[in-house]
């Protein structure tokens, strides 16, 4: 896939690495510092002084206990922070040809767990998810590690691009109100009943990953050889059973029904071949037995 030179979204935020996060907290001490310095009476010009230091001696005890990111993190982040520009680009421009208006979600990097606004907290072992409480795709990067050795040890990256397309088409869905009336389903229905709902999303959410590698594709021509293939083979790869099987024991719509991997690329396949965007509601028209 090609992607470096491209333009980076502002909406990701990277909280790998507890160092970084002891480092902030630092910043928040220095505040501390000069308000009680302000009341005590203090000559601020000092206590600027005092400040920067101690704030260059947090970055310094980061930076021993390993804060500084590798150049495979800062690689993650710069890869990540262009397909979210990408999808930005292709939905807010796909929103407002229907005559509406996109507004992005956050995207948040994490190592081994992570803190949502409204989805309670996940392990790394959920695997990536959006939280439509926070509108927020959650992302632990070493989930493609795992991805790429499934696919035989190739950058995958194309095959990443659809993962994180796939998390920002369950976006497209809650803002479009998809999402609300699949969680209604799920208030109302019994489990056996709503899992046809959570397939409907989930084969959409896919679908719209495809729309957006269509349109993508027009826009900045990042396919290169061998990638479509690549994510079809991933659309097999991170398969139903083995998402469930991340995910025991952490609540969201990702631990329900997928669908099979045969639907996964049937829709997904759908979406890259027509860009159609208006067509995703066929998912919600057609009759379960033929998604
Ligand atoms: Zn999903």
């Amino acid at each position: 896939m090609k992607w470096k030179d491209n333009e980076q979204s502002t909406n990701l935020e990277d909280r790998r690495g507890s160092g970084r996060s002891k480092a902030a907290i630092g910043g928040g001490g220095a505040l501390l510092i000069l308000v009680i310095g302000l009341l005590l009476g203090v000559d601020p010009k000092q206590l600027t002084q005092q400040i920067s230091q101690s704030q260059q001696g947090a970055g310094e005890a980061g930076a021993g206990s390993g804060a500084e990111p590798s150049p495979r993190e800062l690689e993650q982040r710069a890869f990540t922070a262009t397909v979210l520009r990408f999808t930005e680009t292709v939905w807010e421009e796909q929103f407002r040809k229907a005559g509406q208006q996109y507004t992005p979600p956050r995207m948040v990097l994490f190592s081994e767990a992570v803190s949502t606004g409204g989805c309670g907290d996940a392990p790394s072992a959920a695997g990536p998810f959006y939280c439509p409480a926070d509108r927020t795709v959650y992302l632990d990067p070493t989930f493609f590690d795992e991805l790429a050795q499934n696919l035989g040890g190739s950058k995958a990256e194309f095959s990443q691009a659809y993962v994180i397309a796939h998390e920002i088409g369950h976006h497209v869905q809650n803002l479009l109100g998809y999402s609300d009336l699949v969680d209604k389903k799920r208030r109302t229905l019994p489990p056996e009943e709503f899992n046809e709902w959570s397939v409907r999303l989930e084969l959409q959410a896919d679908y719209l990953a495809g729309v957006w590698a269509y349109q993508g594709q027009r826009k900045f021509r990042f396919v290169e050889a061998g990638d479509v293939e690549e994510a079809i083979a991933s659309a097999n790869a991170i398969g139903d059973d083995r998402l469930q099987k991340r995910s025991t024991g952490f609540t969201s719509p990702e631990k329900y029904t997928h669908g099979t991997s045969q639907q996964r690329t049937r829709w997904f396949t759908r979406g890259l071949k027509t860009g159609d965007f208006a067509a995703m509601k066929e998912l919600f028209s057609t009759p379960y037995e033929q998604l």
